[in-house]
């Protein structure tokens, strides 16, 4: 029988969040998640922190803003996972997880903190462009702060979350397919990795006590996810039973647009740029020191991007 843990989800009502808490209960982990008092009478968040509840999780008081509280509630566990916002257009806290890495040092007790990433890989865009930049200097801190400290850690590469990318046909502004056109960033050519949420969840939660995961990246990248733009286009226009209209937007272009949106747009077109037009996902081999999570749990059965491109029909 797989090992059980006690896990403590920070961020629990959020986007990833809310599956990371689905999954670490289905995996049958005592699972524990922070109620911040910040909340208050956000009826949606407190309405789904019952759910939890009623489905056998443990809410526990905290607040960012305190840091004893933190410890507490971080002494209770063995996992901490932090899903804390880290998309711009939403709401980017990123850097407020260094008040978690000082409460996991102090309580002591944590065998495994997988910080809030969950996407491109940080470690790998030293060279990436600014204002986009941000996301991964600001997730390269925590990781320093994690380390520092002597926090044993998994970093999760989830790579496009398919809501976004597959929703929108690779399309920034795009969360819902087109039925009649499609803009092709440069070629449409480069490779990029889908992944639904809910296995990211599935697959971060696996990672939590296997031993092959300690102190290491985990990449996801399921083998028949792994596409272009015009590969995923491809797939909608079988599903669809048509062929859309097609153009495409010169990387100049492209690079001209993004000039003239505000902060928080040019940040989220900053990363589509470099999955989009460098394929900076899928143009690396995986080293030494990491691991791909389809590899290590060939168990899950991953949802395709066939299979989830379905729900938009
Ligand atoms: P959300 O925007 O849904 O927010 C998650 C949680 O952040 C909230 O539920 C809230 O937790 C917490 N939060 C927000 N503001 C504060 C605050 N001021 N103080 C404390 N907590 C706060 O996050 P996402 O699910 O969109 O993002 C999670 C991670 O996934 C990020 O690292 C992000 O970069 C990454 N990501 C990757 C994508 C990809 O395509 N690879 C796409 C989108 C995100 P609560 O109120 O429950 O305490």
């Amino acid at each position: 029988m797989a090992m059980k843990s006690k896990v403590l989800i920070v961020g629990g009502t959020g986007y990833l969040g809310k599956r990371l808490v689905k999954a670490s209960l289905a995996q049958g982990h005592e699972t524990y998640v922070l109620h911040r008092e910040e909340i208050g009478v956000d009826i949606e968040k407190v309405q789904m922190l019952l759910s939890f509840k009623q489905q056998g999780a443990h809410l526990v008081i905290g607040s960012f803003n305190d840091h004893q509280s933190l410890v507490k509630v971080v002494k209770l566990v063995d996992v901490v996972i932090c899903a804390i916002s880290g998309v711009h257009i939403r709401s980017h806290q990123i850097l407020l997880q260094l008040k978690l890495v000082d409460a996991i040092k102090e309580a002591g007790n944590v065998k495994r903190f997988l910080p809030s990433e969950f996407g491109t890989d940080p470690a790998r865009m030293e060279n990436a462009m600014e204002p986009g930049r941000v996301t991964f200097d600001d997730k390269m801190v925590v990781r320093r702060a994690i380390e520092e400290a002597g926090i044993p850690f998994t970093y999760i590469s989830a790579n496009c979350f398919a809501g976004y990318f597959l929703g929108g046909l690779c399309q920034p502004g795009f969360i819902l397919p087109s039925r009649e056109q499609v803009r092709f960033l440069g070629d449409g050519n480069q490779k990029a990795i889908y992944v639904d949420e809910d296995d990211i969840a599935t697959y971060s939660i696996k990672t939590i006590v296997d031993p092959r995961t300690l102190n290491k990246t985990v990449y996801i990248r399921p083998p028949q996810n792994i596409l272009s733009q015009r590969e995923v286009v491809q797939i909608w226009e079988k599903l669809i039973g048509k062929e859309l209209l097609k153009s495409s937007i010169s990387e100049q272009e492209f690079l001209a647009i993004m000039k003239e949106q505000d902060y928080a747009e040019q940040v989220g077109l900053t990363h589509y740029y470099h999955v989009c037009y460098e394929g900076c996902l899928a143009n690396f081999e995986i080293g030494d020191g990491a691991e791909e999570a389809s590899k290590l749990y060939p168990e899950v059965k991953y949802t395709t991007v066939e299979e989830y491109m379905t729900r938009y029909l």
